[in-house]
């Protein structure tokens, strides 16, 4: 049977794949670091100001919020919790489209990884929702922006692609070759297991 990958796998290998390939094939060697945690503490927080903050950051004057909406398809292969689902104007009445917001650390702007999360969840919340999804929101939690991203036929092509990848490299168990740019390794909470990279 066809592993159910989480939307986070497909983020993750871009910046590594070799990241996913630990996760399944060495399920029990994952590490929480102080990073994690610091992670889900920071999520947590952004919630209560996600309440009080106007629809108008992503450009809207109405529209239904759903927070950490769970999302599964077997049809792609992927399951995932998107950090907030927006419905326009709403779910019960006709609704024109879905949008799909995730939260960030960082205050870079959206590379290929986060692209990538943003179109499997518009994917994901498509077919949920019935609702087309034509773009995402990357919001930027210290710099309190939200930068738009265009769900492209390209990036929907390639979380089918990535999906295809993965599947391929946990069927064969073969260790995908470390990252080119091994900045990412020094904080790499694999990194004791990767004797190859700097
Ligand atoms: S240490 Fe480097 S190569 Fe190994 S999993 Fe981490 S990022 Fe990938």
């Amino acid at each position: 049977m066809a592993i159910t990958f989480e939307v986070t796998d497909l983020k993750q290998y871009t910046v590594c794949p070799r990241i996913v390939f630990y996760r399944y094939c060495l399920p029990k060697v994952r590490p929480v670091t102080v990073l994690m945690n610091e992670g889900i503490r920071q999520h947590e927080e952004e919630d209560e100001r996600e309440e009080r903050r106007s629809l108008r950051t992503y450009g809207l004057t109405q529209g239904e919020r759903v927070p950490h909406l769970a999302l599964r398809s077997e049809r792609l292969g992927l399951s995932g919790r998107v950090d907030l689902a927006i419905a326009v104007p709403e779910r019960s009445a006709a609704g024109t489209e879905a949008i799909v917001v995730e939260y960030k650390y960082s205050e870079q702007k959206a590379g290929p990884h986060f692209k990538l999360q943003l179109a499997a969840y518009a994917l994901l919340l498509e077919e949920a929702w019935g609702l087309p999804v034509k773009r995402a929101f990357l919001y930027s939690i210290p710099l309190r922006k939200a930068e738009v991203i265009t769900i492209t036929p390209r990036l929907r092509a390639s979380v089918l692609e990535t999906v295809e990848r993965i599947q391929q490299c946990i069927a064969t168990e073969a260790m995908p070759a470390p990252p080119s740019n091994q900045g990412r390794c020094v904080a790499c909470e694999f990194r004791r297991f990767c004797n190859d990279v700097v």
